[in-house]
């Protein structure tokens, strides 16, 4: 038999569906993978064998009939809720917390007919560009570069664990998150596919909230194919979410293969600043190269607002985040720091204890810039900037089908790297922030290696509710059909 961890999803559907092999074969193939790579790696905090197992003999009973999902293994970013199966956002705060329900999109994988083979490694609660914030350890990710004698490279972040299980073939497809890059910097760090759908197309019910106007649940897989029938799966119109879009779901996976020819796709000029590096800009203008030669016409277009993406993010975020962690004070949720003194003694000593560095930061930087003396200054200007930056793109695809442009400005970095200074590692993002701020669907393709050998990626950014145009352009530039 085939090795059953290097399928793509689509493949594993086809498989499992014909009887070429069933739901144990290929869950016990992945959890012995797991066993084996995993300490190197760190990519899973929980691994759920056994409810995995018994979920997979379930599925082999049953018949795969209207499922997309069914008895395919996956991996759930930590920061979904799973019903019984801990779930820790990668924080102490939660190390204890075992939810009584499952989040929307996770059941929906459910319905599907999927199995969870356990939570992936993050940032804690989401926050970073590296996966290095974690409370259960850094993630490295597989990927050398020449010259690397040993694993040393971050897999990128906050979706780290997700991006670096897919490339450890640790998983068939994993869930990830995004609120202003953490699917697609980490897809374009360890060479994956990752979509960020359009705002309010996958519920955000069960999921720890980072910030919630931003917050994205989305699939990182192998191929592209396999990010249209994951995605497939997990949206849809959600009750239980207010800011869930009453759209239909569409047949995804049919829009990938279809021509491209004749769609105008954007390259904004504001993406090309000065200092970029030469192989990203190669890398880009090879993507772009690609989508003429068949047949889509390339369109010079201006994002006049991109430059202040990054500090406008980087206040909206925070922003949210300290009024969504307020929940974590030891009452009702996770850890208690008990030290006998007053109630807000406990809270103190909890939310101290409880939330690593640079969580802490983002409290402090989202109650600063909430503030009655400094809200009108910087939240109240940083929500304008935010209106200007969604124009922009509204205007932009007046005129334009698609947008093409880098992932990240860099390729992988060495674990250590730009950890001394938050700004450093904050500009990782400055590519994926304005698609996060305007609502739009983004996904990262891989698109080349860098000359040190890593994965590089770009990003397809389309019109609201347009991931069919994403997918299609994206399956152009992984060049597999
Ligand atoms: N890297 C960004 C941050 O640290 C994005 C994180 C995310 O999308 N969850 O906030």
């Amino acid at each position: 038999m085939t090795n059953l961890t290097t399928l793509t999803l689509t493949e594993a559907a086809a498989g499992i569906a014909t009887k070429k092999f069933s739901s144990v074969e290929i869950t016990q193939a992945h959890l012995d993978a797991i066993e084996q790579h995993n300490p190197a790696l760190n990519a899973y905090i929980t691994v759920a064998a056994e409810q995995a197992l018994s979920a997979a003999a379930e599925a082999d009973k049953t018949s795969s009939e209207g499922r997309l999902l069914h008895g395919l293994p996956l991996g759930i970013k930590d920061l979904f809720c799973t019903k019984d199966i801990r779930t820790t956002a990668a924080s102490k705060i939660l190390e204890n917390y075992v939810p009584q329900y499952e989040s929307t999109v996770t059941q929906n994988l459910l319905n599907h007919g999927a199995i969870f083979l356990g939570k992936l490694n993050l940032d804690e609660f989401a926050m970073g560009s590296a996966n290095i914030t974690s409370a259960y350890g850094v993630v490295k990710s597989p990927l050398k570069a020449t010259g690397d004698t040993e694993l040393c490279r971050v897999p990128g972040g906050s979706s780290g664990g997700s991006a670096a299980a897919l490339a450890a073939n640790l998983c068939l497809a994993a869930t990830g998150t995004d609120t202003g890059g953490s699917i697609r910097q980490p897809a374009a760090f360890c060479g994956i596919v990752g979509i960020k759908p359009t705002y309010g197309r996958c519920s955000r019910w069960g999921i720890v909230a980072f910030a919630s106007s931003l917050d994205q649940a989305g699939p990182m897989t192998k191929t592209v194919a396999d990010a249209a029938l994951m995605l497939e799966a997990m949206a849809g119109f959600d009750a239980k979410d207010s800011t869930s879009a009453r759209h239909a779901v569409p047949n995804f996976r049919a829009a990938v293969g279809q021509s491209v020819k004749g769609l105008k796709i954007g390259i904004p000029k504001e993406y090309r600043p000065d200092g970029l590096s030469p192989e990203i800009a190669a890398t880009w203008d090879k993507g772009i190269q690609q989508l003429k030669d068949a047949g889509a016409e390339i369109v010079n277009i201006s994002l006049p607002h991109t430059q202040y993406a990054l500090a406008c993010y980087y206040i909206i975020a925070p922003a949210e985040a300290s009024s969504n962690l307020a929940r974590y004070d030891g009452v009702r949720y996770g850890v208690r720091v008990d030290n006998g003194g007053t109630l807000d003694d406990m809270y103190c000593a909890t939310r101290a204890q409880g939330f690593g560095a640079e969580v802490q930061r983002r409290i402090l930087i989202g109650t600063y810039v909430l503030s009655a003396g400094y809200y009108d200054a910087y939240y109240l200007r940083a929500q304008k900037v935010r209106a200007l930056i969604a124009r922009d793109f509204a205007e932009a695809f007046q005129k334009v089908d698609a947008i093409l442009t880098p992932t990240a400005p860099s390729d992988a970095f060495k674990l250590g790297e730009k950890q001394d200074d938050p700004i450093t590692m904050y500009l990782n993002d400055v590519f994926t922030v304005p698609a996060s701020l305007a609502g739009v669907p983004a996904m990262s393709v891989p698109a080349g290696l860098s000359a040190q050998g890593l994965p590089l990626g770009l990003q397809v950014i389309g019109r609201m509710f347009d991931e069919e145009t994403v997918l299609k352009v994206g399956a152009v530039l992984e060049g597999k059909i």
